[in-house]
């Protein structure tokens, strides 16, 4: 690799990193699987450490992840929170012990499972809980203290008097989740996608009674701070903060060496899927307090403890069935049905099996045992076979197995398509799709209620959810007439959302939340948007012809315009209502780059848009103004490169004023 090459591929990998990390802390979603995040970094890492001068002071492996924003009251930590080491392979365990044998002698070990939740640090003074905060950023944190206050197992007052800050994770059971995902399901919300995400989401609500509804747990792990000499290592702190009558993490395993250590991390990864909440690894920590003096810590992580990682864990199964379903688009998906095994913390029946492809790269026949396991921890697939049954390789269909039309290959999503636009199964997926909480969030229609209106014949389009009568919906069973009368009121208010949402609604292809949002306020009514052509929808910064093609064509169907029309009658908002008055940011784009104190960047990107601007991810020609935070990295060089006009969170204050 040349240096050139490096400088790119570090840049590339920490703006990458960096906007996964955003994603992670702020907005508790995961892009890409853990595994894969691991990944991205180590290679960052070592890349860096091949070519210490393009290492950039934003760089992920110098940071601890979070992320301390404005929206809670900032605490600043007398011990820092610091982050952990990882080790994917028993060698770089062994690479571990190496250096702790060259630092110290006669020291051990305690192994403890890592949880996966979110970090808090809590004080306590006289024994009693006065003060709570996220991580952070490892310095400054989150002050939370009244969510905190309603995670039970978190106790208010000591068995004693004394002053105190310790360190836990905060995490859902695996029960707890699955019993939200059954009620957000039934009540058509999108459910949260794994443990971690559910707890990060309920810990930073603004109403602590939203908190107290989920049900948060905690495993306390560390004293950060304490003036007493009760103990003098690790595994005696454990015991003496469980008598003052906190929950510790369940075990903490002492080993007097590496090799006990690996043992007990096997054993714990044995345990993993059946422990009632979901860990990401093990960690090995030096016992004695006063090797860890002596070792220390880097700018990020404490040299005395290591993370484990452990791979995605796999099961075989028996492979019974092959389901093939059919999307909005028409795209049909294969999904595998296997008998059910227990795999990282829940039990899984189906799986995954992305498009054709997969069956024919695996030649499956129903009978094969295959082997499956969770892309991240969080969503089944099938990896290979393990064991060949001798049956018949499955045949994909060569008709809809909804409305029995013949399907097409789309080459250019590499998957069958059924065009048929009266197949009931797409019809079902729009609708579900329509009355989503990002469309036209019509609560109380989700995809089961849906699925019965159908098969009644009560809806056979969109437009038809206007014209659905409480007698009709009150007669289902578990229904009744107050069910019945809460629908209607929450179809009665879709009708007052703005055009973005009808827009992205109408599941046009390739049209996302974005892209509506673009339309609805390039276009403000939906006739306009209806007759656009070509040529204005790529006026559209962010257009590209693919975008505008699939929406020229959508609304030339005949289909299309009878469903308009109709939807109009019945009395939706066709206009867009975010209208700018105040148009100072006309024509500009913003790209925001580093960590902004004074606005969370949704913030920020409100603001612009709200007086008539855009933003951007990257920096290009086209960019107006970059507005740069702290630790800004290489949008920043690249629009003092091009000569970009860059502002501070100062100047910015002053220009929306
Ligand atoms: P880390 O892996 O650096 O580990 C430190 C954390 O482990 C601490 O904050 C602590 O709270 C927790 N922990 C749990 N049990 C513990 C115990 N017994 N002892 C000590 N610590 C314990 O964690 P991090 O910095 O919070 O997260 C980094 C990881 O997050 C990455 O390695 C990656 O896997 C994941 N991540 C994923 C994405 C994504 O898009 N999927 C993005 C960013 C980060």
């Amino acid at each position: 690799m040349t240096k050139e090459e490096a400088r790119l591929r570090i840049d590339e990998l920490c703006d990458k990193l960096n906007f996964y990390s955003y994603k992670y802390y702020v907005e508790n979603e995961s892009p890409v699987s853990d595994r894969d995040y691991d990944m991205l970094q180590r290679e960052l890492k070592e890349l860096e450490e091949a070519f210490p001068e393009f290492l950039r002071p934003d760089s992920p492996t110098v940071r601890v992840g979070g992320i301390a924003e404005n929206t809670f009251e900032p605490v600043t930590f007398e011990v820092r929170l610091e982050s952990l080491q990882d080790a994917f392979s028993f060698d770089e365990i062994d690479d571990f012990d190496r250096r702790i044998s060259e630092a110290v002698s006669g020291y051990s070990y305690v192994v403890e499972p890592k949880i996966d939740g979110l970090s808090v640090n809590l004080e306590y003074k006289n024994g009693i809980f006065v003060r709570g905060a996220t991580r952070g950023d490892g310095n400054v944190g989150e002050d939370i203290t009244e969510n905190l206050r309603t995670v039970r197992s978190i106790p208010l007052k000591l068995l004693k008097d004394v002053d105190i800050t310790v360190r836990g994770e905060v995490y859902m059971s695996s029960a707890v989740f699955s019993e939200m995902v059954k009620k957000q399901e039934t009540a058509g919300e999108a459910p949260f996608k794994n443990p971690r995400n559910a707890a990060a989401g309920s810990l930073r609500q603004k109403n602590p009674a939203v908190t107290a509804e989920r049900k948060l747990d905690i495993f306390v792990f560390n004293v950060q701070k304490y003036e007493g000499s009760e103990f003098s290592d690790h595994k005696n702190s454990l015991d003496f903060l469980r008598s003052l009558g906190f929950v510790t993490v369940p075990f903490y395993t002492p080993c007097k060496n590496i090799e006990e250590a690996k043992k007990e991390l096997e054993r714990i990864g044995d345990m993993r899927s059946s422990l009632g909440f979901d860990i990401d690894g093990a960690v090995i920590k030096v016992n004695d307090f006063s090797h860890r003096r002596t070792l220390g810590s880097t700018a990020k992580f404490p040299r005395w403890a290591v993370a484990y990682k452990y791979p995605p864990e796999e099961k075989d199964t028996v492979l019974r069935d092959i389901e093939i379903s059919v999307g909005r688009t028409g795209v049909l998906t294969p999904t595998a049905v296997f008998d059910s095994v227990l795999l990282a913390g829940s039990t899984v029946s189906r799986a995954t099996l992305h498009n054709e492809g997969r069956i024919n790269e695996f030649a499956l026949a129903i009978g094969d045992t295959v082997t499956v396991r969770k892309a991240g921890d969080i969503i089944p697939e099938v990896v290979g076979v393990k064991l060949r049954s001798g049956n018949e390789p499955f045949r994909y269909p060569d008709t809809c197995p909804s409305c029995n039309a013949k399907v097409f290959r789309d080459e250019g999503e590499a998957a069958y398509r059924c065009t048929n636009p009266e197949c009931p199964a797409q019809i079902l997926r729009l609708m579900i799709h329509f009355c989503s909480r990002n469309a036209m969030d019509i609560e109380g229609l989700g995809e089961a209620i849906l699925e019965v209106f159908a098969q009644r014949g009560m809806i056979k389009d969109i437009a038809d959810i206007y014209c659905l009568k409480a007698e009709d919906i009150a007669v289902i069973e578990g229904m009744g007439e107050k069910s019945a009368l809460n629908i209607l009121s929450a179809i009665e208010r879709s009708k007052e959302n703005d055009l973005s949402r009808l827009i992205f609604a109408l599941g046009i292809n390739h049209i996302g939340e974005k892209a509506a949002k673009l339309l609805a306020s390039h276009f403000g009514t939906l006739e306009k948007t209806a007759s656009a052509t070509r040529e204005e929808l790529l006026e559209i910064d962010g257009f590209g012809s693919i975008m505008a093609e699939a929406v020229t064509e959508y609304f030339s169907l005949p289909q299309t315009k009878n469903l308009i029309e109709r939807l109009i009658s019945y009395g939706l908002n066709t206009k867009s209502l975010t209208e700018i008055t105040d148009k100072r940011f006309e024509g500009m784009t913003f790209v925001l780059t580093g960590a902004l104190s004074k606005f969370t960047r949704d913030e920020a990107s409100a603001v612009i848009e709200k007086f008539g601007g855009k933003t951007s991810s990257s920096v290009s020609k086209k960019t107006t103004i970059v507005l740069a935070g702290e630790d800004a990295g290489s949008k920043l060089r690249k629009a003092t490169e091009l000569g970009i006009r860059i502002i501070n969170e100062e100047e910015f204050s002053d220009m929306i004023s």
